[in-house]
């Protein structure tokens, strides 16, 4: 039986084509993301640290795990990597790759946590930056923020008050260029600060930003855990799994 972890849009492909090929396999949400038929059968919320999940992995005869949780989940994966050494099952982790080649990155000022992209942001002297931080560590930004005219993008609201200079837009990707620019312009958006989240569906803020002439500020991607076996993507995950 594979276990799948996932909140992710890679997570959810992985489970519809296991799905679709036969195979036994679970999908593994923490509780925030909507479950959908095809992605088979589907079991919600933690599994008490990785003691936890290692006895889950013995109880339910695992024989592969694919960490396909987003790349800030550090905390999943590192559970995932300690369960499996200790249940002594296979772990691939299905990571889509960063942001870190794109051809502007160099550009952009890097920092690996969020309140230095705050202090990053303050620094460059932006008056209207736009937040695409994800709904938990949105309200991170608030305290030193709060004078900015900040623009706040988020796929649902985060669960606190936001400063009252600032604007919320609920809004889910994927995001399309033309958008992204009409939303710089209109916004008079003059930077963009971002999790390192990669993939293409909301990578197309990264090239309105160039063209706006707007300041980037990219928070690293956590650190996994190291000498996993891992896929950049859906198909070399399945591929690395063989045959049915
Ligand atoms: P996290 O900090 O790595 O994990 C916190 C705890 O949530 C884990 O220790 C685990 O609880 C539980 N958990 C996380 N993913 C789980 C899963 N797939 N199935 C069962 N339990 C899970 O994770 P997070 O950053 O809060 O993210 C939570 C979920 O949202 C993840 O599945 C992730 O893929 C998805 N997501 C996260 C982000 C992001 O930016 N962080 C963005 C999009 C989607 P126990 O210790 O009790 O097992």
């Amino acid at each position: 039986m594979i276990l799948v972890l996932g909140g992710t849009v890679e997570g959810r492909r992985l489970a519809e084509a296991l799905t679709r090929a036969g195979i036994e396999h679970v999908s593994s949400l923490a509780g925030r993301t909507s479950s959908s038929p095809e992605l088979g059968p589907v079991r919600t919320g933690g599994f008490g640290g990785a003691a936890g999940l290692a006895s889950y992995l013995r109880e339910h005869h695992v024989s592969v795990v694919i960490d396909a949780t987003h790349p800030f989940a550090a905390t999943m994966s590192h559970h995932a990597a300690l369960a499996c050494e200790a249940a002594g099952v296979r772990l691939i982790r299905c990571e889509r790759p960063g942001w870190s080649t794109h051809p502007d990155a160099e550009g952009w000022t890097w920092v690996d946590d969020h309140e230095a992209a705050a202090a990053a942001v303050l620094a460059t002297g932006s008056l209207r930056p736009l937040l695409s931080v994800g709904r938990l560590h949105t309200l991170d930004y608030a305290p030193p923020l709060h004078r900015l005219s900040v623009l706040a993008r988020v796929a649902e609201p985060p669960s606190g008050a936001l400063p009252e200079a600032w604007r919320l837009l609920v809004a889910r990707g994927p995001f399309q260029l033309p958008d992204e620019q009409r939303l710089f312009a209109e916004e008079s958006i003059d930077c963009l600060v971002t999790k390192d989240s990669g993939g293409s569906a909301t990578a197309a803020k990264l090239d309105a930003a160039r063209q706006a002439g707007a300041r980037v500020v990219v928070v690293r991607r956590p650190r996994g855990p190291e000498t996993v076996e891992t896929a950049p993507s859906v198909e070399e995950c399945l591929a690395l799994l063989g045959p049915a």
